[in-house]
């Protein structure tokens, strides 16, 4: 297996539960990449650039917890060569784990899950590859542009409407539509209520 030269721009690397989706309540250490071109106005993530580390600098910090499950998130972690990063870490015994906005192409092979979550642009190629669709939905939404998502619904391919913000009135909306679409479902940040950090 080759080793990625090059250093990653990181926010945080943390061990803790995973709060949404697919996989919730699974224990991973979440390797968070610094920065994200979207710049959306929403946007509650911090991911300014706290450090640097190469891949078997990232693969060493991993391996002093108890899990096999790396959750990488941002940020835009594709916005970094990262296809080289799931291979190395894949390579070495883990489950990887990608959450991203989809809008920068990359290969997941070797990926367990990636966890497509759409912004303002994404890659039709990125929706294909995932396993999990997280679309954020609130007041605001328009339930059109929502709409194109379904088609990618398929039985190895879970649509999850997220309410965003946590508000009760984004949470009533989403209900809403998802009884109107039987096969979405409901992702709540359970770490938000539950104050899991
Ligand atoms: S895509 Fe995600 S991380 Fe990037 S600005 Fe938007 S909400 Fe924040």
């Amino acid at each position: 297996m080759k080793t990625p030269q090059q250093s990653y721009r990181l926010t945080e690397i943390f061990y803790s539960i995973q709060g949404e989706g697919l996989y919730t309540g699974m224990p991973a250490v979440f390797v968070r990449f610094a920065g994200c071109l979207m710049a959306c106005e929403f946007c509650d993530t911090v991911y300014v650039e706290k450090f640097k580390m190469t891949a078997p600098q990232i693969l060493a910090e991993i391996k002093k917890y108890p899990t096999q499950t790396v959750v990488i998130t941002g940020g835009e972690p594709a916005e970094q060569p990262l296809s080289e990063l799931i291979k190395f870490l894949t390579a070495a015994g883990l489950k990887v784990h990608v959450e991203t906005n989809g809008s920068v192409y990359f290969d997941p092979a070797g990926a367990e899950n990636i966890t497509v979550s759409p912004k303002k642009y994404v890659d039709a190629r990125m929706l294909s590859a995932a396993h999990v669709i997280k679309i954020l939905a609130g007041r605001e939404t328009d339930y059109d542009d929502l709409k194109k998502y379904f088609q990618y619904f398929s039985p190895s391919r879970l649509l999850y409407l997220q309410p965003r913000d946590n508000k009760q009135e984004n949470i009533d909306l989403c209900v809403k539509i998802i009884k109107q679409n039987p096969f979405l479902r409901l992702s709540l940040q359970t770490h938000k209520f539950a104050n899991i950090e």
